[in-house]
This record gives structure tokens, C-alpha cells and sequence, in this order.
């Protein structure tokens, strides 16, 4: 049998359900399509520190595909398009592929299977459970996470797989070099991509410097490795996966110490899980304005707005340090976004979707599930039993950065911006006029 094996958020060789089942096959074709984010909200391409850590993930993976005599053919363009193309070309019988939870992405995977001239196989393994464990139907999934949690906290999650120790040879190809990024990591969080920076992270936040001990009193922390455990970029291109992550957490507590913080980090994995799943059930509500509820929602695009808080050039200075390292690194912490959305959301007066459009484009951690669910969350059309966020953007600066330490870093003071106001006929209105 010759079996192709399309690899999306499951850059990894260990703990891929897809990638071992063609250990039987007698030739493999591994294959990475580029994601060309859809032309949305008037933004195209990956932003500069995305596409580097993306590349970086590749390349790590094809020189581990290497070492067992395989490779890696990273090719530009649909799936719909490239992919019967090249199982026609290399006359492929079966085809294997990692399960992702957005609606386009299962559009694309309900196309090839009736167009494919071979059979499809989508595996799960980006998550800590399958649905089947769940003590409820995929239909009455919880609308908000505490009762979710609950259901499922408890549940068996199952041993990470051990890496294939032999692969089938790929067929006769041309696997050309992945051509590098333009962008270099960032000093102030220089995280690679590639599952060999994701395992020494890890093991750096839990069994080296046992800042997982303490990660409920630092999560909120804005600069990142001091923090939390900014393990979301392997975690979300599937350089790690959940259970890898899971078991060490529950390792650590076996031989080190449980507590508050070394729950909380696995609590926080359940949000990622609650948000995957919520993903599969909203579909393209996900993308809607008013989400699932059809809620209507009054926002005005004022497209200076947008820039200038994409820019970090707004009138709140932690909000423009915010969006800065955003830019320059790719990461935010978590009680960033929430304060960035929200000025994004409230203050603004922007529809949430140029903004998470914004950080789909820029985030090296984006994830479908987790973005667009939680900007939903904090627009109040989501899974918020409160009906969304506001955020004191002065209390959260006093509280989280009080000595503007962040701020200062990220050269969140700008000057003034000048109002733009024009009257009905698109004339500037000034002090003057
Ligand atoms: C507006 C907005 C957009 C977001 N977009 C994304 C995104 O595209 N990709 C993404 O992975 N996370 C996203 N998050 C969730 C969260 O901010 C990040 O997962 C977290 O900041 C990553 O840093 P960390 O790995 O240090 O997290 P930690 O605090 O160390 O948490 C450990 C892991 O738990 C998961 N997690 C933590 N918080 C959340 C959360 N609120 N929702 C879902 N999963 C969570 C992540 O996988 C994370 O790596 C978003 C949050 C907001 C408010």
C-alpha cells in the first residue's frame, strides 16, 4: 500500500496516532501544505514571527524524518487543489491526516473525501480525550466551561505513543529545502519551533526550575518565561501534544509536589480542550459576529482605529506595549489578550473579528479553537456565562504593571493621537471648523 500522510497541527513524530498507523505501508509520502490564511478582514499572509516558528517546526521535522530515511515535501496551495493532484501523480492507495476543529478545514476534509482517488483517514491526537470518553453526546456539549470541566477533569487520559523507531521509505520525489524565514527569534522569548525546544521547555518550567509550583501566583505575569509556561506555540502546531504535556504535569506531581499551581496548569489545558471541542460543535459560528447566539452586536470600523491598535499606537499605553510584543515576538500572555481584546472590543468599538484576525495573522500559538473562542468569550457571543468582559484598562495597568516596568519595555508610551472626525461628506472636522 502507498500512503501519504498530510501532516497539519501535528508536527511531531511522537504521539501521532496518524503517523504510526503506516508503519505497515510499503512506501510514505510525508507532506505539509503552507496555510494561506483566508483574505480576512482585509489581512493576508503570516506575520513575520508566525511564519517563523512555523518554518522553524518544519525544518526540525524533516531533518527527524530524515534520520529514519524519510522526508518532508512542504508544497504552497489548497489542499483541495495540491492534494489529488499529488496522489494522483504518486498513484497513493491511502491517505492519513491529524483532525483540526475548524469549519474550513473540515470543508476542505469533506471535499477530498469524495474527490480523492483513495481512501481518507483523519485521526484524533491533539487533544487529551476522545469524544467517545465523554459522559455526554457531542451534541450536548456544555455551552460554558465550568460544567465541562467538571465532566470531564476526571477523566483516563491516555499514554502519549512512543516516537515510530522505522518509517517506510517515501517514493522516488523531489524534496526540495525549506526555504528559511526572514525573521529571527526574538531575544526577549526566544522560543524555537520544533518539538526539541517544546520538551526543553517543559522540562524547563516543571522539572528544572519547578516554576510550576508556584504558576498559579504567576500566570498572569505580562513578559512571558518568567510567568506562565508559554508552552501554547508547541502545543498549538502540535510540536507537543496535550497528553505529552498532561503526563508531565501528573509526573511532576508524582514525584515532586500537588498543589494549587500544578492543577491550575492542567486546568488550563482543559480550556484549550473545552475550546477545541466547542470549535467542532459552533462550525462557521465560530466566525460569526454574533456567534452562536446570533447576538446582535453595535460597533462602528473606524479602519484608523484598527491601525493604530495593531500598530500599538493607541492612547493606552499597555495596550500599545501589549500589541508591540505581540509583533515583535508573536506571543502574548493570556491577561494580555484579554486587556488587548477588550480595548479592541470596548474602548475601540471594532467588531472582535478584525481582532482576532489580527492575532490569527500574528500569533506563533494560533489556534482556531482557542482564538476565535475566546475573543467570542470576552465579545460576550460566546461561552461567557457573564456576557462578556470589560477590562479597567487603568486598574489592570496599576494592577499587573504597576511600575510600568512592561510598558517602559515595550515602548508602550506614544504621543497623543489627534481625532480623526469627519462630517457626512468626508470632511475633516477640527477645533476651527
Ligand atoms: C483574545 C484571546 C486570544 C487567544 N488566542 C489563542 C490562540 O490563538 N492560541 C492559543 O493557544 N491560546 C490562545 N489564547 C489563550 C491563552 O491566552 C494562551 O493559550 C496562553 O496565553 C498561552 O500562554 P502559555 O502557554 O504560557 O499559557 P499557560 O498559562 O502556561 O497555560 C498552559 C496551556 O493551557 C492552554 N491555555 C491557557 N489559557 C487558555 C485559554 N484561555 N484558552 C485556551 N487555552 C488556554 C494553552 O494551551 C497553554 O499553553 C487566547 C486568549 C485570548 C484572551
Amino acid at each position: 500500500m502507498r500512503q501519504l500522510h498530510w501532516f497539519q497541527t501535528d508536527l511531531r513524530l511522537a504521539d501521532n496516532p496518524a503517523l504510526s498507523s503506516a508503519q505497515g505501508a510499503d512506501s510514505l509520502l510525508c507532506i505539509y501544505l503552507m496555510p494561506k490564511p483566508r483574505p480576512w478582514c482585509n489581512l493576508t499572509g503570516l506575520g513575520p514571527q508566525r511564519d517563523r516558528f512555523l518554518r522553524e517546526s518544519l525544518q526540525e521535522l524533516k531533518e527527524q524524518l530524515q534520520a529514519l530515511g524519510q522526508d518532508l515535501m512542504v508544497l504552497e496551495g489548497s489542499p483541495e487543489l495540491v492534494l489529488p493532484n499529488i496522489v494522483d501523480r504518486f498513484s497513493i492507495d491511502h491517505v492519513t491526516t491529524s483532525f483540526t476543529p475548524g469549519w474550513y478545514e473540515k470543508q476542505a476534509i469533506t471535499f477530498l473525501e469524495q474527490k480523492l482517488p483513495a481512501t481518507l483517514s483523519v485521526f484524533r491526537g491533539s487533544t487529551l480525550f476522545d469524544a467517545e470518553q465523554f459522559p455526554f453526546e457531542m451534541a450536548d456539549l456544555p455551552d460554558t466551561f465550568s460544567p465541562f470541566r467538571r465532566k470531564v477533569e476526571k477523566l483516563n487520559i491516555s499514554s502519549p505513543l512512543a516516537a515510530p523507531g522505522t518509517l517506510p521509505p517515501p517514493p522516488s520525489a523531489q524534496f526540495d529545502a525549506i526555504p528559511r524565514a526572514a525573521a529571527s527569534p526574538h531575544p526577549g522569548l526566544p522560543l524555537p519551533g520544533g518539538s526539541t525546544g517544546g520538551l526543553r521547555r517543559l522540562d524547563q518550567f516543571l522539572f528544572h526550575t519547578h516554576a510550576i509550583a508556584d504558576y498559579k501566583q504567576t500566570r498572569n505575569d505580562l513578559d512571558g518565561l518568567s510567568g506562565s509556561s508559554t508552552l501554547s506555540p508547541w502545543l498549538a502546531g502540535g510540536a507537543l501534544s496535550a497528553r505529552t504535556v498532561a503526563h508531565a504535569i501528573f509526573r511532576y506531581e508524582r514525584e515532586h509536589v500537588a498543589n494549587d499551581s500544578t492543577y491550575w496548569l492542567y486546568f488550563e489545558l482543559l480550556w484549550r480542550e473545552f475550546f477545541h471541542w466547542r470549535a467542532v460543535i459552533d462550525r462557521q459560528t465560530l466566525f460569526r459576529q454574533g456567534g452562536r447566539s446570533g447576538r446582535r452586536l453595535l460597533t462602528t470600523f473606524e479602519p484608523r482605529h484598527f491601525a493604530r491598535w495593531c500598530a500599538g499606537d493607541t492612547d493606552y499605553p499597555l495596550v500599545n506595549a501589549l500589541m508591540r510584543q505581540l509583533v515583535a515576538t508573536g506571543w502574548m500572555s493570556n491577561r494580555g489578550r484579554q486587556i488587548a481584546a477588550s480595548c479592541l472590543i470596548n474602548e475601540l468599538g471594532l467588531d472582535w473579528r478584525y481582532g482576532a484576525a489580527f492575532f490569527e495573522q500574528q500569533l506563533i500559538d494560533y489556534d482556531v479553537g482557542s482564538n476565535y473562542g475566546n475573543w467570542q468569550y470576552i465579545a460576550g457571543v460566546g461561552s461567557d456565562p457573564r456576557g462578556g468582559r470589560q477590562f479597567n484598562l487603568a486598574k489592570q495597568a496599576a494592577q499587573y504593571d504597576p511600575d510600568d516596568t512592561f510598558t517602559l519595555k515595550w515602548e508602550g508610551f506614544r504621543p497623543t493621537q489627534p481625532e480623526h472626525v469627519v462630517d457626512g461628506a468626508d470632511w475633516p472636522i477640527t477645533d476651527q471648523s
